[in-house]
């Protein structure tokens, strides 16, 4: 069905993203079939489209909220304050004032935790507050880089006499999250753990109960076919037992895992229409509708790749992940092969999406496809580059039914 709704859609648009309801569904299913007791928090960074946040905010699942606006995208859905979490380096007085009501802030840094206080203390209130801790064992179980999200755990224990003294905040949950893109087992099941730990640390130090323990994200996407898929079933299984060991301990508890790649990745792909195709030097350049400022990760791979030969350069989320992390699609009736370049119409040489590769002979009006567009996409392409129009993007329900924005 959607491959015929993307030639139709071809038709119309010159560039454009089609998001599939259908693929978020089984993503969504996967992970809450699979982590019992466990409520799943959408990074909405990852896309945003409105779309794409009315559908899964309609499933049993919260927001993790990066800006003041993605709070309000998650109220306007009406989401519970407690499992709308805006957590991000950087709130201003402002940003905090016009949310302290209707989520619960999870504070970056000390200097945060007493804006808050202040703010709180201002509007007559309490406010239920998270904060998120940089542990001081990390990701791989080292100790602990410097970091500038969060408070680092020393740092917080240090201060914790003068913390307790702030009379208009109650600390009702810690955040932790410290990669992005995991697909190993064993690394993601030590985090796990170690936040576990660190929960039961925290809930010692503080005088309140703690309602609540958010352990990031880090579940990552198979890209292709030589990534190997998380096992779901297994971590889900893990995470339930440790989860049910806490609650047992700790009355009212609510687990939260936050998510954005694993709902949206795979459930997007990005078109683009050939505008012109032309011969310099023996190479052949087919020039697309919109590259760079569609959809940029392609560019920045060869960017990268061209300053450092190495095919395994380090992952540089969420602009770079690795290369061969989309397939690049000919969308033709040709059947012949042929070694093309792919670029766009912007008036810079970076504006590449692919060097030297084979793919079915494309034609002036046909189309190159790439999948795993759906998240950290739209987002970080800078549309605004040349004053071009915007890639429509356009979501495809699971009754056929089409929806476009703008
Ligand atoms: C971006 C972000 C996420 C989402 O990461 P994914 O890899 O897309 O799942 C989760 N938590 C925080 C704090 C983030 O900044």
């Amino acid at each position: 069905m959607i491959n015929k709704i993307i030639n139709s859609l071809l038709n119309q648009y010159n560039s454009f993203y089609v998001y599939d309801e259908s693929k978020i569904s089984s993503s969504i299913k996967n992970l809450q079939s699979n982590f019992k007791n466990v409520t799943f928090l959408y990074s909405a960074k990852a896309n945003p489209d409105s779309n794409v946040l009315d559908y899964i905010l309609s499933q049993n699942i919260g927001v993790d909220a990066a800006s003041v606006n993605e709070v309000l995208m998650a109220e306007q859905r009406g989401i519970d304050k407690a499992q709308i979490q805006y957590s991000a380096p950087g709130k201003t007085k402002k940003d905090i004032n016009d949310t302290i009501k209707i989520c619960t802030i999870v504070a970056d840094s000390l200097n945060e935790i007493e804006l808050i206080n202040e703010t709180a203390h201002q509007q007559n209130m309490i406010a239920q507050i998270g904060v998120r801790i940089n542990p001081c064992v990390g990701f791989d179980g080292n100790s602990a880089a410097a970091s500038k999200f969060g408070i680092d755990e020393n740092q917080f224990i240090q201060n914790l006499n003068s913390i307790k003294q702030l009379k208009n905040i109650k600390i009702i949950g810690i955040h932790i999250h410290l990669k992005s893109q995991e697909l190993s087992i064993n690394s993601l099941k030590r985090y796990y753990e170690n936040q576990v730990a660190l929960f039961n640390k925290f809930q010692q130090l503080l005088d309140n109960q703690l309602t609540f323990i958010n352990f990031g994200s880090g579940i990552g996407v198979a890209y292709n076919k030589n990534d190997e898929e998380l096992d779901l079933k297994e971590l889900g299984e893990f995470v339930s037992n440790l989860v049910v060991d806490l609650a047992a301990k700790n009355e009212n508890l609510n687990i939260y895992i936050e998510t954005g790649r694993y709902l949206v990745c795979a459930a997007g792909v990005y078109v683009s229409k050939v505008v012109d195709k032309k011969v310099s030097n023996g190479e052949t350049f087919v020039v697309l509708a919109s590259t760079l400022n569609g959809f940029i990760r392609p560019s920045m791979q060869q960017l990268i790749l061209s300053y450092c030969m190495d095919t395994n350069a380090m992952p540089s989320e969420p602009f770079f992940t690795k290369t061969d992390a989309y397939e690049i699609v000919a969308l033709t009736k040709s059947v012949q092969m042929q070694k093309v370049t792919l670029v766009g119409s912007l008036c810079t040489a970076l504006d590449v999406m692919a060097k030297d590769i084979e793919l079915k002979k494309l034609d002036i009006g046909d189309g190159i496809l790439i999948t795993n567009a759906g998240s950290y996409a739209a987002v970080i392409s800078p549309m605004q580059f040349a004053s071009l129009n915007k890639p429509r993007q356009i979501y495809v329900k699971t009754n056929g039914e089409i929806l476009i924005n703008e």
